[in-house]
């Protein structure tokens, strides 16, 4: 881990380098306020920080209040470095941020154990931090095929109605349903179906555009977004992924399984909400199963008698 010695008196920073680096640490040096600034904004900077108070340039308690003001995911741990003794002095120092305080003249072997315990709470922020994603990738993702969990789709979706309403854009959104899936289960088995939603899964990626969305929202059916660019190209896109999937071919360990998808597709309009718009999918796929399946229907949503 590196450390900030930040102190404008060269022989104390030479002292503290040499005992941090025979500790295990890296080391960089500032000598005035604006220097340890600028190299905390640097692209990976030393996150435990010794800060001298009384400085040139810009003093510790000023490089305090601007490197609180940040918004930074994992925090600096801060140790103010001051011959001021004042109770006063302290107490402001820890109220603009500081994390720990050493008065000068101090002991190494206490700077030591308060260094130590700064790298603890470094590392237990990196902990929470890197949890933190992991857990957000896990909601937002289908373990079985790494698209999006049905969450976070549906978070999407009225993300991409909130833009349309703003801008006045329009976007398609289709439910891709694979056919007589239970079929490929009872036949192949359960494993082998779920290689065939991992590939399917795999088909849909490989077909979208970079502004589409694809996501998982129940066991064989998936759900698409893409935003309206010219309606051409979006009809040529369900039914190139139709196709994709009628002419595949998926090896499992007992053969190889073909299978098909019926698409509904609905397009946004003005006014509706997500629920008006998963139904009208909806509507589109039931006709698309029962006129023979493998087709994709599209519903142009004539304005219902209500
Ligand atoms: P249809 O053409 O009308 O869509 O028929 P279908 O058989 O595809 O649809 P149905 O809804 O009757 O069956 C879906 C099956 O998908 C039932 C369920 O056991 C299976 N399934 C759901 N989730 C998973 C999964 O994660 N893995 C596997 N292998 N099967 C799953
Ligand atoms: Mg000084
Ligand atoms: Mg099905």
């Amino acid at each position: 881990m590196q450390i900030l010695v930040a102190d404008d008196e060269r022989s104390l920073r030479l002292i503290l380098s040499k005992a941090l680096r025979k500790w295990g640490y890296d080391t960089v040096e500032a000598e005035n306020g604006e220097e340890a600034f600028s190299i905390l904004n640097l692209e990976n900077p030393p996150m435990i920080v010794i800060l001298d108070w009384m400085m040139p340039r810009m003093d510790g308690i000023e490089v305090l209040r601007k490197i609180r003001a940040e918004d930074r995911e994992i925090p600096f741990y801060i140790i103010m470095l001051t011959s001021k003794n004042e109770k006063a002095d302290i107490i402001e120092g820890l109220n603009e941020g500081a994390d720990d305080y050493l008065a000068k003249p101090f002991d190494l072997g206490e700077l030591r154990a308060r260094i130590n315990s700064g790298k603890r709470i470094v590392e237990l922020h990196k902990e929470l931090v890197d949890s933190k994603k992991k857990l957000e990738y896990q909601l937002e993702h289908d373990v079985l095929t790494g698209l999006y969990s049905r969450r976070f789709i549906m978070e999407k979706l009225n993300r991409e109605i909130a833009r349309s309403q703003r801008t006045g854009s329009s976007f398609a959104v289709a439910i891709c349903d694979i056919d007589h899936f239970k079929k490929i289960n009872d036949s192949y088995g359960h494993q082998a179906g779920d290689i065939v939603l991992r590939e399917f899964g795999k088909i849909l990626e490989g077909n979208i555009r970079e502004y589409d969305s694809v996501g998982r929202i129940g066991g064989e059916e998936f759900l698409m977004i893409t935003p309206l660019k010219n309606e051409e190209d979006e009809i040529s896109l369900f039914e190139r992924v139709r196709s994709k999937v009628e002419n595949g071919r998926i090896a499992v360990e007992s053969g190889e399984i073909s299978m098909t998808v019926s698409i509904g597709v609905t397009f946004y309009e003005t006014g509706k909400n997500s629920d008006k718009i998963i139904f009208e999918a909806d509507k589109a796929l039931y006709i698309a199963k029962n006129s023979g399946r493998n087709r994709v229907v599209f519903s142009k949503n004539q304005e219902e008698n209500s």
